[in-house]
């Protein structure tokens, strides 16, 4: 269909140029350019402020931004498969969404083979750079750094994996040319895209006065001082140039060509905390094809991205606590849901923050975690009568290991982007991507954003004289929340495909989502809507301006320590029910689900 389209406007743009010779009327190049121009430009109504649920008998595709889900169906209509619509959405989300995800940065995805009914997991997170010390963000006098010191600049950036990962799903599972993938983020960027009221609420926010503080995202973002603002029509024509060489030349270009020259050079000049991320870095990194971890919850196969993602872990654990209680009878009303949600998250949280680090440094008890022995033992420390004390400790699956790390919860901000696709031969893709916090390292080479995502990592290596497990080491992975999941029902046959940005608080955003289809029956947009109730060992967080602040008063007579606050999830999920395709797209952001 693009295509047709751009023929046909290539042929109008031919005949036009001629009658231009003959008519020398300004009036008429006037109405050329907003013909261009409106090609590239999105209605306000177009962004998802309600629901966006979509059905469909084929394919479909939920994603942040409407141009991104318009790329990747446009993908999918010509017959390209889910790996080859993860490729145009992710360029795409870039260019229109690039405070939250892009080739600078890193991602995870899970791959469903529908013909060969076969889930393997991608690892394109970043790594640290080799010259990388255990004191990176540690300061002169040996105290760790502030975090918000830690993330601005060169330091924390981490040599980016989004674009081998695209490549390498694009080898394996593709079927359209590379070149082609690249036309709607090209034409894009060329010609302009509409601007979305999140990304000028991002500049004219907190978060873009740091952003202002960098000459090249200044001068980009803020011409003539001010933030670009929703409704304005933004071209990138850095970003432009470097689709085009991506497209033609590969991924050699970034990891290896003029590319990685800007990384190095905008890297090692940064005038803040200049970083050690170098081309030779980028010349080593790998993409990690890993086995999904998979558990059973209720005759539901659940499967997520293993270490170094604690999602996959994380969810496994709070379900097979919860496997104890009769979440169904109890219901999405009932307090008691909610209160044994919360006790099972914070004692996986707990695990989560003293076991789970890059498995190709530290040895992670992935099966002891999940043990289901194990899990029976650490629910009975859930109470109907009084909420665990915060924070709870650890359990001791592997007590070779417990007597090694020391916990460290970490801390991360929330820039990150939840794809999920289903083509029409059935194959599927949950995939999670981010710069780490809003903009990154807020670093801009070749018109798009560095990613800050080693502040993921522990500040600290060790505590009370025990090692942390996600301390910094040179080429290791930072511990991540990311949780591309997947469901299959007790036939083995696809049922959801799910995923959420929102720092730690994703894993409970997941988890909520997943009880309410599974246990609740609700359909994908009712449960992506349901009021979130988030605890990671600590406070238990409350959605400001939903029913779930109604449990605010009987949770606290339990002894939660309640925060109301906004959660702004981005929960992204499809639905495959009999032989309907349902997608639904989280309305606190802006995306939208759509099919065929
Ligand atoms: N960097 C975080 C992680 O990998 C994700 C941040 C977010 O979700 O917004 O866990």
């Amino acid at each position: 269909m693009e295509r047709f389209l751009n023929l046909k406007y290539l042929l109008f743009n031919n005949l036009l140029s001629r009658w231009l010779h003959l008519l020398p009327f300004t009036g008429v190049l006037i109405t050329f350019l907003s013909i261009t121009a409106g090609a590239n430009e999105l209605k306000e109504q177009e962004y998802n402020k309600a629901d966006s649920i979509a059905f469909s008998k084929n394919y479909m595709v939920s994603a942040a931004n409407p141009y991104a889900v318009r790329a990747g169906l446009e993908i999918l209509k010509q017959g390209g498969t889910a790996a080859d619509a993860a490729v145009a959405i992710q360029l795409v989300l870039n260019l229109v969404e690039p405070q939250s995800s892009g080739i600078g940065g890193g991602a995870f995805l899970l791959y469903y083979d529908g013909l060969n009914r076969e889930l393997v997991t991608y690892d394109g997170r970043e790594t640290a750079p080799e010259k990388t010390t255990q004191k990176l963000f540690i300061n002169k006098n040996g105290v760790p750094l502030k975090f918000i010191n830690a993330v601005v600049g060169g330091r924390a950036v981490g040599t980016p994996g989004t674009l081998a990962l695209l490549e390498t799903i694009h080898k394996h599972h593709g079927k359209v040319e590379w070149k082609d993938l690249f036309e709607s983020s090209i034409r894009l960027s060329e010609g302009g895209f509409t601007v979305s009221k999140r990304l000028h609420d991002y500049l004219r926010g907190n978060y873009g006065n740091y952003l202002r503080t960098f000459k090249t995202a200044r001068n980009f973002y803020f011409p003539g001082g001010q933030p670009i603002k929703n409704g304005d029509l933004l071209k990138n024509l850095s970003f432009a140039k470097t689709l085009k060489l991506l497209s033609k030349e590969g991924v050699k270009v970034f990891y290896e060509g003029s590319v990685a020259d800007g990384i190095e050079n905008t890297v090692k000049n940064s005038a803040v905390n200049p970083g050690l991320l170098s081309k030779s870095d980028l010349k080593k990194y790998r993409v990690i094809k890993r086995p999904p971890i998979c558990h059973y919850y209720r005759k539901h196969k659940i499967c997520g991205m293993g270490p170094p993602s604690s999602g996959a872990i994380a969810i496994g654990q709070i379900l097979g606590m919860l496997e104890n209680f009769n979440l169904s009878e109890l219901g999405p009303k009932n307090t008691y849901s909610w209160h044994y949600i919360s006790e099972a998250s914070k004692l996986a949280f707990a695990d989560r923050n003293k076991y789970v680090a890059d498995p190709d440094f530290v040895k992670v008890p992935t099966q002891e975690l999940l043990n289901s022995h194990y899990l029976k033992t650490r629910a009975k420390l859930i109470s109907s009568k009084r909420s665990i004390f915060t924070p709870a400790p650890a359990g001791n699956p592997k007590p070779k290991i417990s007597r090694i790390y020391s916990s460290d919860p970490g801390e991360s901000r929330s820039g990150t982007s939840h794809i999920s696709i289903i083509d029409q031969y059935g194959n599927a893709i949950s995939m999670t991507t981010t710069i780490e916090g809003p903009f990154g390292s807020q670093l801009m080479t070749n018109g798009f954003l560095l990613n800050n995502e080693l502040t993921d990592f522990s500040f600290a290596p060790s505590r009370d004289g025990r090692l942390i497990a996600n301390r910094v080491e040179p080429l290791k992975r930072p511990r991540s929340s990311m949780s591309p999941t997947m469901v299959f029902d007790n036939d083995d046959n696809l049922k959801l495909v799910i995923g959420s940005p929102g720092g730690a608080r994703i894993i409970g955003y997941v988890v909520k989502t997943l009880i309410a289809v599974i246990d609740w029956n609700l359909d994908i947009q009712s449960a992506i809507n349901l009021g979130h109730v988030v605890n990671r060992n600590g406070n238990t967080e409350i959605e400001f301006s939903t029913d779930a602040m109604k449990f605010a008063n009987r949770l606290e007579s339990l002894g939660h320590k309640i925060k109301i606050r906004k959660l702004n999830s981005g929960l992204h999920g499809i639905l495959v029910t009999n032989d309907t395709i349902t997608g639904g797209a989280d309305p606190r952001r802006e995306g939208v689900a759509q099919g065929n």
